[in-house]
């Protein structure tokens, strides 16, 4: 199976060609940088606009070249990402989607993008049936598989880690996206008290983050201020990584997202895992942040279960969840 993806769910315009046979992908992305502030969806947009059909002609090139015969179609299938994100940005995706499996003549799959974190986990550390930690810009939540769905066990009570982070860093002037440059300013900090908020399985980051802006205001040096937030904001999702283990009784841990990049947190977790006899995985950087390689691995695997979508009934949804999935590439038998 050879399967054209397209991701466009917020900020990356991105379009990957994945090949089953060799477990080959090929990712083309072009990132939408805000010139001030944070994403705004409009020129978000169009630079899905812009950049989408660029992206698509270059992996399709590849994948032409790949053909036994001029006169086959250069994929199986086009998948796209139908959501959750921003409805501008996932409209022009849906549309550019529809129109080249018209064009090219054959069905289209519609991969929920949070599903997409996790799956492209489990492919590539082999992982059978992991506890996958979403850590990205807009979400952060704890999926595992039960009868037929990936549920959420936990996840934030507001806003999504990443976009905690950028807004701290915006407030202290940095440019969008601040998580590496949080990153790197923690080297040199030192601790001070910033919120620990856990609530069960759930966890809540707009009160570290308020303080984290209060803290820099009352002149608390910035590196102390963003070790700090990274310290706590981390050890939140580990904590409740290790729980989610513990109630599904899993020793397999997956990492998904683009705050995913950070090594503080993957060593977090890795320490976590190692303490528990647990395995940790994440994935390389470039299957992390949004990209549609992700969306093209697993667009295969539903492609190969026949879970293809109408365009009539192609809609898409800012608002997907991941528990909404009703999950057919796996055995159904899997607890
Ligand atoms: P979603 O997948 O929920 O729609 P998203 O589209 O915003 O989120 P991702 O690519 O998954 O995108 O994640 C982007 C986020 O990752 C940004 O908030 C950015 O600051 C953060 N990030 C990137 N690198 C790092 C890093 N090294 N440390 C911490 N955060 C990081």
């Amino acid at each position: 199976t050879r399967v054209l993806g397209i991701e466009g769910t917020a900020w990356a315009a991105s379009a990957a060609v994945y090949d089953a046979a060799t477990d080959e992908v090929v990712i083309e992305s072009d990132a939408y940088q805000p010139d001030s502030g944070g994403i705004h969806p409009r020129e978000a947009a169009e630079h899905m606009h812009d950049a989408i059909p660029r992206v698509v002609e270059t992996v399709l090139e590849r994948a032409r070249e790949r053909r036994d015969a001029a006169d086959e179609p250069p994929v199986d299938c086009v998948a796209f990402s139908r959501g959750p994100g921003l409805g501008p940005c996932l409209r022009i995706v849906g549309t550019a989607a529809r129109a080249l499996a018209q064009s090219l003549d054959v069905p289209l799959v519609g991969v929920n993008h949070m599903v997409a974190h996790l799956e492209i986990g489990r492919h590539t550390s082999g992982f059978s049936s992991p506890v996958c930690l979403n850590a990205s810009g807009a979400n952060a939540h704890l999926l595992a598989y039960r009868n037929g769905r990936y549920r959420v066990l936990g996840e934030t009570m507001d806003t999504g880690v990443g976009n905690a982070i950028d807004k701290f860093t915006r407030h202290v002037g940095w440019s969008h996206p601040g998580g590496p440059k949080v990153e790197a300013a923690a080297e040199d900090g030192e601790y001070v008290d910033l919120p620990y908020v856990v609530k069960g399985m759930d966890f809540s980051f707009s009160g570290i983050m308020s303080a984290a802006k209060q803290a820099s205001d009352d002149g608390i040096p910035v590196e102390d201020v963003c070790y700090s937030l990274q310290e706590n904001v981390f050890a939140m999702l580990a904590e409740v990584s290790e729980r989610a283990l513990s109630l599904t009784g899993s020793d397999e841990l997956v990492l998904g997202g683009g705050v995913g990049q950070n090594a503080r947190l993957r060593e977090m977790l890795a320490e976590m895992c190692d303490q528990r006899g647990a395995e940790f995985h994440a994935p390389e950087p470039r299957f992390l942040r949004d990209n549609a390689g992700m969306i093209a691995v697993l667009g295969a695997k539903m492609y190969d279960a026949g879970d293809t979508l109408a365009i009539e009934a192609s809609r898409v949804d800012p608002d997907f969840r991941p528990d909404q999935v009703p999950v057919t590439w796996r055995p159904q038998d899997e607890s």
